[in-house]
């Protein structure tokens, strides 16, 4: 009978020292990437534009259809430039209605065609300079 002695040597020469726990610094550099413009298109004029050059018209759960300034109400949406021609041509070739796949009660439509008229007639118009505009006499 044989008796196996198996002795080995535990440890020996281990290659010490690759300690790969770098400082795992906190990553506050924003990699240098072109920010993403979420972009949608105006359902009267089909240009597609930056989100936020677009106003949100919603149909909220409830089944009203109304303006959302901030863009996150829920429901769902339409976008249309912030001009009037647009909102003319969504209110009254009911663009807006097949978008929204509703029919805009008379309360909701008088409340939009009252922000209408507060926008420009169309998107051509120049910006207006007159907020620092001092005559000299
Ligand atoms: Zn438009």
């Amino acid at each position: 009978m044989k008796t196996l002695f198996s002795s080995r040597k535990k440890g020996g020469s281990e290659v010490a020292g690759t300690s790969t726990q770098a400082a795992q610094g906190k990553r506050r550099a924003v990699p240098k990437r072109p920010k993403h413009v979420p972009q949608r298109t105006c359902i009267a004029c089909h240009q597609v534009k930056p989100k936020r050059e677009l106003l949100r018209i919603v149909r909220t759960p409830q089944g009203h259809v109304e303006m959302d300034p901030t863009g996150k109400k829920s429901g769902r949406g339409a976008y249309l430039c912030a001009t009037r021609s647009c909102w003319a041509t969504a209110l009254k070739k009911k663009r807006l209605e097949q978008e929204l796949e509703t029919t805009i009660s008379e309360e909701d439509r008088a409340a939009l065609e009252a922000y209408m008229a507060t926008l420009p007639p169309s998107e051509a118009a120049p910006r207006a300079v007159a907020a620092s505009s001092e005559r000299v006499p």
